[in-house]
């Protein structure tokens, strides 16, 4: 007898962005977490590997999962305190992004404004600190609520414990033992905006908002994704492939000299070089081989045409690794999980 949550060989292809072929030897869709500790406790999942899934708009699978996907999908939003100027939000792992975003935006909450249409889950967004437009969620995350499988217990962690830095987490380093299952955050009713980030002041002008607000800022950042980022739902792709690297002084000079048009920028952990641009330097951008490419759209962005394997797309993204390190003595890190 199987248990009613779990499906066996689950096909995996509707659980990731990229739309690669992959299957699970057990998927388990979970509606209320209290039934963590009993799917992971089964004598079919106990001893296998286990993965913790959202949406799939962040990982890459190259082969089959030889064990549990745990997905949850619980889903309601609600307040927990409102004064005059801050609200204190709870929200459900397996709500959208996006519609978090938008709920937030219906009530004129500022805070999650530029970070718009980013796709995935809301259980998802701490693990690499999503951020987009000169914004993170770590700008406004009070807690994450979670079930340590290592402890087989629940835990409430704080802003600090999460340990965030640019699309980093303390999560990372223990893939899968935490289970993100709500996280809290501290919204404003008037925050400043944010319209700094290259773009957005264009794309207000061009609404004719003015002033601004949370809406007309979400609205700007909506529009510039729309026109840079491939849509997955057309086309397979998991956002930016590629991080940018940081430079250590001596080499941000040597490069320089070589290439003086080099965009280089600053950010909290140094100087950072434009990984979209060594890529399209390198001569990869709107390259195509079989189903699996670069998009022509943007460099960072690798995309499937449709029937591209994720291993297929995996060793494109070497190619391109090796190529940027052959060129400019730089490694590109990868931003998905591969699988
Ligand atoms: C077109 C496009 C644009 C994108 N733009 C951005 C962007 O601007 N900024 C940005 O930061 N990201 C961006 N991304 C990446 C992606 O949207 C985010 O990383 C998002 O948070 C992934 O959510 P998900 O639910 O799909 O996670 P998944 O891909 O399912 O998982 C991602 C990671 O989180 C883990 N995980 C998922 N859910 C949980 C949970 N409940 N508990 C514990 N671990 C969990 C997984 O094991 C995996 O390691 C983009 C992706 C696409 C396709």
């Amino acid at each position: 007898m199987f248990h009613p949550a779990l499906t066996p060989d689950a096909p995996l292809d509707r659980h990731n962005s990229f739309r690669v072929p992959a299957r699970a030897v057990w998927l388990a869709e979970i509606e209320n977490p209290d039934h963590i500790p009993e799917i992971l406790d089964l004598p079919q999942t106990r001893n296998l590997p286990r993965l913790i899934l959202g949406a799939g708009s962040n990982v890459l699978f190259t082969r089959d999962f030889p064990g549990l996907v745990l997905t949850l999908r619980n889903r309601d939003i609600k307040v927990l305190a409102d004064d005059a100027k801050t609200v204190l939000v709870h929200v459900e792992a397996g709500v959208r992004w996006h519609d978090l975003v938008t709920w937030t935006l219906e009530r004129d909450l500022c805070g999650l404004e530029n970070l718009a249409l980013i796709p995935g889950l809301v259980g998802a967004a701490p693990i690499q600190n999503i951020g987009a437009y000169g914004a993170e969620i770590s700008d406004v995350l009070e807690t994450v609520e979670v079930f340590d499988c290592q402890a087989g217990q629940g835990r409430r962690l704080d802003r600090e414990a999460c340990r965030f830095g640019y699309r980093r987490s303390q999560f990372q380093k223990e893939p899968d033992r935490w289970v993100i299952i709500a996280i809290e955050l501290k919204l404003s009713r008037k925050a400043p905006l944010r319209i700094d980030y290259p773009g957005i002041r264009e794309e207000l002008a061009a609404l004719q908002a003015d002033p601004p607000t949370a809406r007309s800022v979400a609205e700007a950042v909506i529009r510039l994704r729309r026109r840079k980022l491939p849509d997955p739902a057309e086309i397979g792709n998991a956002g930016s492939f590629f991080k940018n690297p940081i430079l250590t002084p001596e080499h941000g000079q040597l490069l320089r000299d070589r290439f003086p048009e080099l965009p280089v920028f600053e950010s909290p952990l140094g100087k950072k070089v434009s990984a979209a641009w060594l890529i399209e330097r390198g001569g990869w951008k709107g390259f195509r081989e079989g189903d699996a490419g670069v998009s022509p759209q943007h460099a960072l962005v690798l995309v499937n045409y449709g029937t591209a394997t994720g291993a297929q797309i995996w060793s494109l993204a070497q190619r391109i690794q090796d190529s940027i390190r052959a060129d400019f003595g730089l490694e590109l890190d990868v931003e998905p999980r591969i699988l």
